[in-house]
């Protein structure tokens, strides 16, 4: 799954040429100087938890700080003219909606689009993730929480910081063109958002929305809306309301958060510069994604991680052996682990951020590191750790419960445990008119899931009874880091679990030329049915993961046998040839694999009766033919067996029958041979297999 393919509305700019990727280097705390920006640019680019959503962006101009430039060549999507943007008018606003979307991530925007394109009245209302520009873009619309993270890991892949630092570069000025092709990929996402919203006559309007109680039996739902431009509220009716509220990171109180050097996974979006070393808690995917991306960056990275990094992997759904690569990955570059470990104590924040030098030949800042105290699993002393940015990855939580929207005002019922909007299998809230999608309910919390969920919602809310909808029972995962993984469907541990004889297909890179040549550390997974060959599952880490397991969820989908793989031409040179030779892997794991199939083919139709002829029988027959009594059969003697139950088969079948089945080249086929070209004959019978 490539993430800004699920964004709906993302269209990538690839404006850096890639460089040489070099080695990656260890800097320590205090060592390195380097300028440092103080006001978070990134603040008004994607916001900030001191509630920069709202506010002006701010005005840099100091001393020592550089100045945020607009990117220089934003790649315009489309000719959507920004001026005004997020505002309605009135006498607009004044008429029914037959659909009120109220947030403005990838899921509200998804099911806005829906309902617009199914001939609906719509508005979107979105509280404006960033300070608008004073044209009104707000660079997050349309895009998801984790769009920064993706812009970041996608700027390290294509910038070379050694490379720029060994051009004695200044690591603002670094810092700053990283932060300017995050704006540019940000900044297109939202407007190809607009464009698509504009082009099917969706309303957009920049506020905060509360949901005002319906009266029951009521045909419109209403709703007040502060308004971003001008702080004036008003009120919108519709017949049907959708929630797409998204989500928030959880803050343990026990963490300082200042969003200046202590960052949750949304504020870290507002870091102002380039960080030489930083310390991440927590072991979920978004914890690792970021570990690497700062590694890229040439940070030293600490993980901390409360219990066993293993363990929490295999809890969001990891295959092992790709969580073994992973955390193998991560230990190769040099990203610290500490397993078992936790922060006992802050010991030092330090309240002024770092110091920038006026001089920009000395060029460096004073970055007097953050000092926690660890503590192991068991209660005993960890020591300590300095470190010049802290990062919470813990969890994330609905916005929903006691949130402005006043949901609970509206009688719309919450989870107990974490607050999420309930909803029922249509997507629909406890109040009838109300739907909800994405993170603000309980479920995966991905952008994929939150757009699939929000067209469902729109499609049950409008639909006539009868017409089906499409349920997503299972969804790919992908995992940004470097490598990617990728994956989709059941592990083997999980199919045996459910009762399949389930075994792998593996392939690793170097089995395919493109792997061998460009990218040979990755491995590809196939699990499926011993029985009935069908792919149950498909597991990657490599380059291209994230694409390439939407064909193998295509192959699940599909109940694509590993025999169907093999037959399957892929074009050369690509990544794509490892699922025929993952498949071949698999297949030289069953007993008869494809080699098999036409004899076994053939024999089926000489033998119509096979299946009903129990072992005892069949003993029998094989013992009255062998009367050398030596307990095997030649060809002929094969051959005298098969006529005697069924009809002749032809030599040729027999005859590579036995070349198949003679492992010890005597040119003969012994009895347990013999019957187990029998059982797997009965097998495949029963499963309709010929
Ligand atoms: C670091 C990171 C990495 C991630 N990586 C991936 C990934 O690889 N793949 C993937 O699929 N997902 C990923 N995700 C998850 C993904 O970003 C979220 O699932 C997705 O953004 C949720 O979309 P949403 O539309 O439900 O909510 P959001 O994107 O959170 O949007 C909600 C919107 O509602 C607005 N809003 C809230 N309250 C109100 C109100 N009262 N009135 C008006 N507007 C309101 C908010 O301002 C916001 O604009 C990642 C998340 C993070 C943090």
């Amino acid at each position: 799954m490539h993430f800004s393919g699920l964004l709906l509305c993302l269209a990538l700019p690839r404006t850096f040429a890639a460089l040489v990727q070099p080695p990656l280097r260890a800097h320590s705390v205090g060592a390195a100087r380097h300028p440092v920006p103080q006001a978070g640019f990134l603040d008004s680019l994607f916001g900030s938890s001191k509630g920069a959503a709202v506010a002006d962006p701010p005005a840099v101009s100091q001393p020592g700080v550089v100045t945020p430039t607009k990117p220089a060549a934003v790649t315009e999507p489309t000719d959507v003219a920004t001026a005004h943007v997020g505002t309605v008018s009135d006498s607009k606003l004044s008429k029914l909606y037959d659909l009120v979307v109220i947030g403005g991530g990838p899921a509200g925007v998804a099911g806005a689009l829906k309902a617009a394109q199914m001939g609906k009245r719509v508005l979107l209302v979105d509280k404006p993730k960033a300070a608008p520009e004073a044209g009104g873009l707000d660079f997050g619309f349309g895009g998801p929480t984790g769009l920064f993270s993706k812009a970041l890991r996608d700027v390290g892949k294509n910038l070379d910081i050694k490379t720029l630092e060994s051009m004695m570069m200044d690591n603002n000025v670094i810092w700053q063109q990283v932060r300017n092709n995050c704006l540019r990929l940000a900044s297109n996402n939202a407007k190809n958002c607009l464009a698509a919203l504009s082009n099917f006559r969706v309303d957009y309007l920049q506020g905060t929305a509360t949901l005002a109680p319906t009266e029951e039996g009521a045909a419109t739902s209403p709703i007040s809306i502060v308004k971003h431009a001008d702080n004036e509220a008003t009120q919108v009716t519709a017949r049907k309301v959708l929630l797409c509220t998204g989500s928030k990171p959880t803050r343990l109180p026990s963490i300082p958060f200042d969003d200046v050097r202590v960052f949750d996974s949304d504020t870290v979006n507002g870091l102002a510069f380039l960080p030489r070393s930083v310390v991440i808690v927590g072991s979920g995917i978004i914890a690792i994604e970021y570990a690497k991306i700062f590694r890229k960056f040439g940070a030293e990275v600490t993980m901390l991680v409360r219990g066993s990094a293993m363990t929490a992997l295999k809890r969001i759904g990891l295959d092992e052996t790709i969580a073994e690569r992973l955390l193998a990955g991560l230990a190769e570059d040099n990203v610290k682990v500490l397993e078992n470990t936790s922060v006992k104590a802050f010991l030092e924040v330090p309240s002024d951020g770092c110091e920038i030098s006026d001089d920009p030949d000395i060029g460096g800042n004073s970055c007097s590191p953050i000092e926690l105290s660890l503590v192991n699993a068991d209660g005993s002393d960890a020591g300590t750790i300095q470190t010049e940015i802290f990062m919470a990855a813990t969890g994330r939580k609905p916005v929903a419960k006691g949130t402005s929207l006043d949901l609970e005002g509206a009688g719309i019922e919450l989870t107990e445990r974490g607050g999420h909007i309930v909803v029922d299998g249509t997507m629909r809230t406890s109040v009838p008119s109300v739907y909800a999608a994405g993170d603000c309910i309980e479920g995966p919390a991905l952008a994929s899931t939150g757009v699939d969920q929000a067209q469902r919602a729109v499609q049950y809310m409008f639909g006539s009874s009868n017409k089906q909808v499409q349920v997503a029972a299972d969804f790919p995962i992908g995992m940004w880091t470097t490598p990617e993984i990728g994956y989709y469907g059941m592990t083997k541990a999980v199919a045996i679990e459910k009762g399949y004889d389930a075994e792998e297909g593996v392939a690793t890179y170097d089995k395919c030329l493109r792997g061998r040549v460009f990218a040979p550390d990755g491995v590809l997974k196939l699990v499926f049915d011993r029985e009935s060959k069908r792919i149950l599952g498909v597991h990657i880490i490599g380059t291209d993961a994230c694409e390439m397991v939407h064909y193998g969820m295509g192959l699940v989908e599909k109940q694509t046998t590993i025999f169907d793989l093999i037959g399957t031409l892929f074009t050369a040179v690509t990544f794509h040839e490892l699922f025929k030779e993952a498949a071949f892997n698999a297949n030289s794991k069953l007993e008869y694999g494809i080699e098999w199939q036409e004899v076994l083919s053939e024999l089926s139709i000489a033998l119509p009766e096979a299946d009903k002829l129990d072992e005892t029988e069949l003993r029998k027959k094989f013992d009255e033919i062998d009367t050398s009594g030596d307990g095997s059969l030649d060809e002929d003697e094969v051959k005298a067996v098969f006529t005697s139950i069924g009809q002749d088969v032809d030599d040729e079948v027999v005859s590579n029958l036995i070349h198949l089945a003679d492992e010890d080249g005597n040119g003969t086929i012994e009895w347990d041979e013999f019957n187990s070209i029998f059982r797997v004959l009965k097998q495949m019978k029963a499963l309709n297999a010929f």
